[in-house]
């Protein structure tokens, strides 16, 4: 893991600070009565667009969903494909990472070099990659094979 607060390689510094403020901003919006755990979620598209996500349990608990997926969800179906970072939030620190679910959903549409920006509750950040996150993935590239 590389930990990382203003720079990068990939994203401009005002990148990386609209991210995360829009990430943070999101958590307001999570609906979690149950686990009261909060996530907001920033996907940084590669035309320029950011697209916004929460958590939103359900009284099933099973049927509740993630902040990460309903960023790319929304974002895919407003015809976007290609994404330069997402930006996650919470209220814990360390910061959490993405569940298992959220890491095989955004390898769909990303490469193994895709940032993920974690922040904390303090908003310190922590940068990891899908490749990191998600090493050996079942892709779509294997169901040709
Ligand atoms: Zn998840």
């Amino acid at each position: 893991m590389n930990t990382m607060a203003t720079s990068s390689p990939i994203l401009t510094t005002r990148e990386i600070e609209t991210l995360s403020s829009k990430a943070q901003a999101a958590k307001e919006v999570a609906y979690c009565p149950y686990s009261k755990f909060r996530v907001g979620a920033c996907l940084l598209t590669q035309s320029g667009e950011y697209i916004t996500g929460a958590n939103i349990e359900n009284a099933s608990y099973p049927v509740g969903t993630c902040a990460e997926r309903t960023a790319f969800g929304t974002a895919i179906v407003a015809g976007q494909r290609e994404f330069k970072a997402i930006a996650v939030a919470t209220d814990i620190s360390p910061p959490a990472s993405p569940c298992g679910m959220c890491r095989q959903f955004m390898s769909e549409f990303t490469s193994p070099s895709f940032p993920v920006y974690m922040y904390d509750k303090s908003m310190k950040c922590t940068v990891v990659t899908i490749g990191e996150l998600l090493p050996g993935c079942f892709g779509p590239g294997d169901l040709d094979k």
